[in-house]
């Protein structure tokens, strides 16, 4: 069993489409072992994507992150990571593949609504910044 961290962007939640996104994740057959509603500051975005920091789209990124709730969770199956980002599809949705969620829900590269981590080194950070221990069962 693998664990990785799951975004709703502000962008979908924003739209009502956390609902539908829960229900691809549990018909995909993921466990959702933590999941929490959160709006984050403009500094936690910015630590959340701090490997970003360089990239020209930082700023307008944190921004987004920053500008709503958003829902976070964590997702649990063999594969965990790779499955989920499967699931989302590529970051620009004119590039995801038809039924990712990026494809169906996303409304451009930045506002893409979907989060997921990358590697087992970022989804140990990326979970550890949201909950601990104690919320994960
Ligand atoms: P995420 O990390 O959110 O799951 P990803 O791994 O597919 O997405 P990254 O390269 O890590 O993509 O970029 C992080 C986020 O930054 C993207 O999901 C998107 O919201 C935003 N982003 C990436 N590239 C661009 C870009 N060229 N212009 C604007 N925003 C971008
Ligand atoms: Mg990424």
């Amino acid at each position: 069993m693998e664990r990785t961290l799951a975004i709703i962007k502000p962008d979908a939640v924003e739209r009502r489409l956390a609902g539908p996104i829960i229900q691809r994740i549990e018909d995909a057959g993921f466990g959702i072992r933590a999941m929490r509603r959160v709006h984050l500051s403009k500094k936690d975005a910015e630590g959340f994507y701090a490997v970003h920091r360089a990239r020209p789209f930082f700023a307008s990124l944190t921004r987004f992150m920053s500008s709503g709730p958003a829902v976070v969770l964590v997702l649990e199956a063999p594969d965990a990571i790779k499955k989920w980002r499967t699931l989302m599809g590529a970051t620009d949705p004119a590039k995801a593949d038809a039924g990712t969620l990026r494809k169906e829900f996303a409304q451009s590269i930045e506002r893409n609504a979907t989060h997921g981590s990358d590697a087992p080194e970022t989804a140990a950070y990326e979970i550890g910044y949201f909950f601990s221990g104690l919320e994960l069962i």
